[in-house]
C-alpha cells in the first residue's frame, strides 16, 4: 500500500499499475479444478485482422467483461477467456494482398490484439488464451473431424457450389449477394466439387425442438428456427406412362393436388436425360448448359421472368388422371425437396407467371368467400384460410387445412405419397480448396481406399509451403507439395496421397469454448472434469451475425460428441444474448465506409476506464448506440468527481433520509440493470447518486465504497486504485456485491401541491425528502402544471419541502 499518489486521477499510472498487479497476483484466473460456483463467462472470441480491433469490437468485449466483473461480485467464480480465431480466408486474403505469409502475418496481429485486450482492461485468464492456428488446437479440431468422420457423420459428395473466381474459392449460399461474391463483388459461377460434409441435417429435429429450451435472444432463436426451415407436407408420386419411370415431388400443399397442370424438374435432375423425347433433345441440352453457369443464390431468387424448356415427356396428375406436361427450368433446385414440384399455377405466384409466359393450364382449386370454382384467376391466390375446394372431386367443399391432410391420406392409401417433415437446412460443407486451414486428416490409398488418419498421428500439420496462394484448379494448394500429399497408407504402407482440402473455419469456432478450460492437457482435447465442473457456458455475448452459422454448428456438434459419450451436455450456451451495433454517422462501422474508429487514441487520451464506460453509456448493450466522439469528457469528468469523493471521503455523521434511500435504491437499480444488460442506465444512476451525494454534501465512506464497488465492473483499475485508497485488500472483486435494505429502497412518498403563480393546480407522489431539482422535475412533468405554464418563462420556484412548490411565471 501506499501514501503517495496523487491527489488527481491520472488514469496511465493507474491502468499501468493495476494492469501488472493483476498480471503478478493472478487475479483473474479462478481455480479451475476447485472452484465452488464456477461461472463460464464467454465473448466471441476476434479475428486478428491487420487493422486491430475497432470500437465495435471493443463494446462488445468490454459489454461481456461487465456482465463477467458483475457475476464475480455477485460471489460466481468467473472464468472469462479469450482466443483468435486466427484461421480462414480473411487473414489468407490479406496475407496475398500485402504479399506477406499467413504464418508470418497472423503472429503479429494476434500479438497486437493481444496489446488491446489487455489495455481495455479485460478479466482475462490469460493462462487460457488459445489460437486455432496453434497446432496443439487443431490437433483437436482434426481429433473432431475423425470423430464425426466414425461415426458416419462426415461424408464426401460432388456438389455443385458457388464459386467466386476471383477469391478462388467456395462460398456458402449466405455469401453470395445478388449473384455477387460478398467479399470482392465478382459475379460468381457454379461448379461441380467434390466437398466434404457433416450432417447437420440429422440433427434438425433436435435443433429445433432445444430452441425452447434454452435462454437466448429472441431475434437469434427467431433466425435459427427460419434457417432450420421446417415444414409439413406430402411427397406424391406423379408416373409417367410408358418407360415405367415416375416423378416423386415435395409439396407442402396436397390440398392442391387438383390444379397440379404441369411439372418442373430442376434441369440437373437425373430423370431428366431419361424422359426427354428425341425431338426435345437439342433444346433441353442447351437450357442445362446454361442452367449450369448459373450460381445457386440468383436462380433461387435473383430473377424475375422464370425461364424453361418442355422435355416432350407426360405425367399423370394421380388426382385428376390427366396428362400434364414435364418441363425444366432453373429456378427448381436439385438441393431442395426432391428436386421436382409439381406446378400448381392458380395457387402459387412463380408458378403463376411460368403458365401465363409458356400458356400452360391455370385451374381454381381453392374458392374464398364469394368465389365459385368458375371465378377467373388474375393473379395466384397463395391464400388458404377460410379457403374451400373446388374442381378437386370428392373433395371438393372441404376447407383447404383439413384437406391437406385427407388428401394425403388418399394418395398413401393408393401407394402414390406419404406424409413427410422438410427442413430448409443443408448439409454442412466443411472443406475448403484453400491453405490457411487445418487439413482435413484423411489418406485416400488405392488399395484401402479412404483412410482416416490414427489419432496418433495427429496432428496433420499444416506444411510451410511458401507458395500458398490458390489458383483456378479448384484443388487445395496443398496438391502442388509433394513431400506432404504423398504419404504411406496408415493401413497397408503404400503410397498414398493425402486429403488436400482444409476445413471450414466455422469448425474451428464451433467447439472453441470446449477447449478453453483445457487448454494445458495435450493428450485429450478437453477434460472430462474441467468440463463438467465449467459447461455448458453459462452466458455467451456475441454478434447476432453468426446466429445461424457458428452458433448453429455449436449446437450440432455438442449433440454429437454427446451422442458419442463424449459430453454430457447437448446445449453448449445455456445464455446467449446478441449485442448491438455501434454506428458512427448513422451507418454501421465498416471499412468501406472508412468510418471505423480505433480505440487506442481515446484509450491513450482518456484512459480506458473512461472509454469503457463512454462505450456502456451508449445505449443498452443489445441495441448498441451511436459513436460520439464529443460525449467522451462526461465519463471522464464524472471519474474525477469520485476520485474527489474518495480522497475527501470522511467518517460523516448521520445520512440524510433522503440519501439513504438513493443509496440503498442505487445498489438495487445497478445490479438489476446490469443483470439486464443495461448498463446505460446503470451507469446514469451511479451518476445520479454521486449529484445526490454532492447536492447533501456527503462525503460518507460507507456510502463511497459501495460507489466504488458498483463503479468497479465499469472501470476496473479506477475501482481497484480507489479501493487499495480506501485501504482495503487486494483487489475491489473480492468486495461482494453491495447489500440493499429493501424497505430503504423505496423513499417515503407524498403527495406534494403543486402552485403556478401562487394557485394550487395540481398534486403529485413525490419523496418527502425531495431535492428541489427533483421535486422541480418531477412538478414540471406533470401534464396539468404543463397546461397551466402553457410555455411561459419560470422565473422563481419556491420550494417548502414536504409542503408545497410553486412556480412563478414572467411575462
Ligand atoms: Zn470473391
Ligand atoms: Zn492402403
Amino acid at each position: 500500500m501506499t501514501d503517495t499518489l496523487p491527489d488527481i486521477y491520472r488514469p496511465d499510472q493507474v491502468e499501468a499499475k493495476w494492469r501488472a498487479r493483476w498480471a503478478e497476483r493472478a487475479t483473474n484466473a479462478p481455480d479451475l479444478d476447485r472452484a465452488a460456483r464456477p461461472f463460464y463467462n464467454l465473448m466471441m472470441f476476434p479475428y486478428p485482422s491487420a487493422e486491430g480491433l475497432h470500437v465495435g469490437n471493443m463494446f462488445a468485449f468490454t459489454g461481456s467483461d461487465v456482465y463477467g466483473r458483475y457475476k464475480r461480485l455477485r460471489g460466481f467464480d468467473v472464468f472469462e477467456p479469450i482466443g483468435f480465431d486466427a484461421f480462414g480466408i480473411h487473414s489468407e486474403n490479406y496475407a496475398i494482398k500485402v504479399g506477406k505469409h499467413p504464418a508470418e502475418l497472423i503472429p503479429q496481429n494476434i500479438a497486437n490484439f493481444r496489446r488491446q485486450l489487455e489495455r481495455i482492461g479485460g478479466m482475462f485468464d490469460w493462462r487460457h488464451a488459445l489460437s486455432t492456428t496453434d497446432p496443439a488446437y487443431y490437433k483437436w479440431t482434426q481429433w473432431i473431424f475423425l470423430q464425426l468422420f466414425q461415426a458416419g457423420k462426415a461424408y464426401k459428395k460432388k456438389a455443385a457450389v458457388n464459386w467466386c473466381p476471383f477469391d478462388k474459392t467456395v462460398l456458402a449460399n449466405e455469401q453470395v449477394e445478388n449473384g455477387l461474391c460478398e467479399r470482392c463483388g465478382t459475379p460468381v459461377e457454379q461448379r461441380l466439387l467434390e466437398q466434404w460434409f457433416f450432417r447437420i441435417t440429422d440433427y434438425a429435429d433436435r435443433l429445433l425442438a432445444n430452441l425452447d429450451t434454452i435462454d437466448w435472444s429472441e431475434t437469434t432463436i427467431t433466425a435459427q428456427r427460419n434457417w432450420l426451415g421446417r415444414s409439413e407436407g406430402a411427397e406424391l408420386r406423379f408416373d409417367v406412362p410408358g418407360g415405367g419411370e415416375a416423378i416423386t415431388v415435395f409439396t407442402t400443399r396436397p390440398d392442391t393436388l387438383f390444379g397440379a397442370t404441369f411439372m418442373v424438374l430442376a434441369p440437373e435432375h437425373p430423370l431428366v436425360s431419361r424422359l426427354t423425347t428425341p425431338d426435345r433433345r437439342g433444346e433441353v441440352e442447351a437450357y442445362v448448359k446454361a442452367a449450369a453457369a448459373k450460381d445457386l443464390v440468383s436462380r433461387k431468387v435473383g430473377e424475375k421472368d422464370k425461364s424453361g424448356v418442355f422435355i416432350g415427356a407426360m405425367a399423370t396428375n394421380p388426382a385428376t388422371g390427366k396428362a400434364i406436361p414435364v418441363w425444366i427450368a432453373d429456378y427448381v433446385l436439385m438441393e431442395y425437396g426432391t428436386g421436382a414440384i409439381m406446378a400448381v399455377p392458380g395457387h402459387d405466384e412463380r408458378d403463376f407467371a411460368f403458365a401465363r409466359r409458356y400458356g400452360l393450364g391455370i385451374v381454381r382449386v381453392l374458392a374464398g368467400p364469394g368465389q365459385t370454382a368458375a371465378t377467373p384467376l388474375e393473379a395466384a391466390e397463395t391464400e388458404t384460410d377460410g379457403r374451400r375446394l373446388v374442381n378437386s372431386g370428392r373433395f371438393d367443399g372441404m376447407l383447404a387445412d383439413q384437406a391437406k391432410g385427407e388428401i394425403t391420406r388418399e394418395m398413401a392409401s393408393l401407394g402414390r405419397g406419404r406424409t413427410v417433415v422438410q427442413y430448409r437446412l443443408h448439409d454442412w460443407c466443411i472443406s475448403r480448396q484453400r491453405y490457411w486451414g487445418p487439413p482435413i486428416p484423411v489418406i485416400y490409398c488405392d488399395a484401402c481406399g479412404t483412410v482416416p488418419v490414427p489419432e496418433r498421428d495427429l496432428p496433420v500439420l499444416l506444411p510451410p509451403i511458401e507458395d500458398f496462394r490458390p489458383d483456378d484448379s479448384g484443388v487445395s494448394p496443398l496438391a502442388r507439395h509433394e513431400e506432404w500429399y504423398y504419404v504411406p497408407c496408415p493401413r497397408c504402407g503404400k503410397r498414398a496421397r493425402r486429403e488436400t482440402d482444409v476445413s471450414d473455419t466455422f469448425l474451428d469456432s464451433a467447439w472453441y469454448y470446449l477447449r478453453y478450460p483445457s487448454t494445458e492437457f495435450d493428450d485429450r482435447p478437453f477434460d472430462p472434469a474441467r468440463t463438467r465442473r465449467w459447461c455448458p457456458v453459462a452466458t455467451y455475448i456475441g454478434g447476432n451475425e453468426h446466429a445461424v452459422l457458428h452458433l448453429l454448428y455449436s449446437r450440432f456438434l455438442a449433440m454429437v460428441l454427446k451422442d458419442l459419450g463424449q459430453l454430457d451436455f447437448e446445449e453448449p450456451f445455456t445464455r446467449f444474448r446478441a449485442h448491438g451495433l455501434i454506428v458512427k454517422d448513422g451507418a454501421k462501422m465498416s471499412k468501406s465506409r472508412g468510418n471505423v474508429v480505433i480505440p487506442d487514441e481515446y484509450i491513450a487520451e482518456w484512459g480506458a476506464d473512461t472509454f469503457r464506460m463512454y462505450l456502456m453509456f451508449l445505449g443498452p448493450l443489445q441495441e448498441g448506440g451511436d459513436f460520439r466522439e464529443a460525449g467522451i469528457n462526461g465519463p471522464r469528468r464524472f471519474l474525477d468527481r469520485v476520485w474527489n469523493l474518495v480522497v475527501e471521503a470522511d467518517e460523516g455523521g448521520e445520512l440524510r433520509k433522503d440519501l439513504v434511500v438513493r443509496w440503498h435504491a442505487t445498489k438495487k437499480k445497478v445490479a438489476e440493470d446490469i443483470e439486464a444488460l443495461h448498463y446505460n442506465t446503470a451507469i446514469a444512476a451511479l451518476m445520479e447518486l454521486v449529484n445526490h451525494m454532492k447536492e447533501a454534501g456527503c462525503r460518507d465512506r460507507a456510502v463511497v465504497q459501495d460507489l466504488v464497488v458498483m463503479l468497479s465492473p465499469f472501470a476496473p483499475h479506477f475501482a481497484e486504485e480507489c479501493w487499495e485508497r480506501l485501504r482495503h485488500g487486494s483487489t475491489v472483486f473480492d468486495a461482494g456485491w453491495p447489500s440493499w435494505d429493501e424497505k430503504l429502497t423505496v423513499a417515503d412518498q407524498i403527495e406534494l401541491p403543486v402552485q403556478v403563480g401562487g394557485k394550487t393546480r395540481s398534486r403529485i407522489q413525490a419523496p418527502r425528502e425531495a431535492s428541489e431539482d427533483e421535486a422541480t422535475r418531477a412538478a414540471l412533468a406533470d401534464p396539468t402544471v404543463q397546461r397551466f405554464i402553457s410555455g411561459k418563462p419560470v422565473v422563481k420556484v419556491i420550494y417548502v419541502k414536504g409542503r408545497l412548490i410553486n412556480f412563478v411565471l414572467g411575462g
